[in-house]
């Protein structure tokens, strides 16, 4: 996909005039953190949340309020002639839109997709409101801590996989010559989100989207620690007394679908880090 590459000072036409636009027909993802913010914000709790606003186990807004911008649904949480109703709590592709935030080589990178600033199309005033730097911008909607946040959880989906990396090398499994886990590894890469949820199954997608943190719940890298901690004790109390091959294989399996799914919630590519990850098993011993 095109992107444009920013700075922190470019100047853009960044204020926004309102109209709820991008409120329709996008793919709003979430990370647990994030669902805790909106959950907090609509003063229920983060299950009522999950349940009535969102999709595949709690990654995704619901997208199934009124038709409005281009005949296009409008998010769950949007208020024809108000706005947004979590406003405070939004998560972090709201508060970036239309920017967008990549990490390459361990730097963050703003952009947008295109070459032509995204509101243009549908908000051309925008143009005749006053400008502001990409810097400003991003202080201006306190996406700070929200950053934090999905960087604490690229960790955690990472220390996931780890999971499903030792169950797969360091138990004997593919020193056995197994030729299963990598093809599954796969296979969940391409799931689409619901086959993928429904495999991972209610009580990891509630370990997952609802980990019962009370502390915490302002400092997201705090709380995405306590969280791979309980993720950790979860995986050491379901499989640390497993024994046979079949079930390293379907532990693993587990644990990596879990990974994967987080990967979507946070943004990433289930399809390419999972044929990452088959890579590097496979320069450690695995096959398949
Ligand atoms: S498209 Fe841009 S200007 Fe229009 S509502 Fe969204 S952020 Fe605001
Ligand atoms: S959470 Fe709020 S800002 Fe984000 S898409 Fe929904 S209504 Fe719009």
């Amino acid at each position: 996909m095109l992107t444009t590459n920013l700075s922190l000072q470019h100047i853009l036409p960044l204020t926004c005039s309102r109209t709820g636009t991008c409120c329709h027909g996008k793919s709003v993802l979430l990370n647990p953190w994030e669902l805790l913010c909106l959950a907090r914000e609509k003063k229920i709790t983060e299950r009522e949340f999950r349940d009535l606003y969102c999709e595949f186990g709690g990654i995704r807004l619901r997208f199934n309020g009124a038709i409005g911008y281009k005949e296009q649904p409008s998010c769950s949480q949007y208020i024809t002639n108000f706005g947004c109703s979590v406003h405070l709590g939004r998560p972090l592709s709201c508060r970036l839109y239309p920017l967008g935030r990549q990490i390459q080589s361990n730097e963050v990178h703003y952009i947008y997709e295109g070459n032509e600033f995204p509101c243009l199309e549908g908000c051309p005033e925008v143009s005749g409101l006053p400008q502001l730097t990409v810097g400003d911008y991003l202080k201006g909607q306190e996406t700070n801590k929200f950053e934090k946040a999905q960087d604490a959880y690229v960790e955690v989906m990472q220390n996931l996989a780890d999971i499903a990396f030792e169950l797969l090398l360091d138990t004997g499994l593919a020193e056995s010559g197994d030729k299963d886990t990598l093809p599954l590894w796969r296979k969940m890469g391409n799931e689409p989100p619901e086959v993928l949820a429904v495999r991972i199954g209610p009580e990891w997608m509630d370990c997952l989207m609802l980990p019962e943190i009370s502390d915490y719940q302002d400092d997201p890298v705090l709380f995405a620690k306590k969280h791979n901690e309980l993720l950790q004790a979860k995986a050491q109390e379901k499989f640390g007394a497993v024994q046979t091959n079949q079930q390293f294989r379907e532990a693993s399996v587990l644990l990596m679908g879990v990974a994967l799914h987080l990967a979507r919630g946070i943004g990433a590519n289930p399809e390419t880090l999972a044929e990452h990850w088959i890579a590097t098993a496979k320069n450690h011993g695995a096959i398949e």
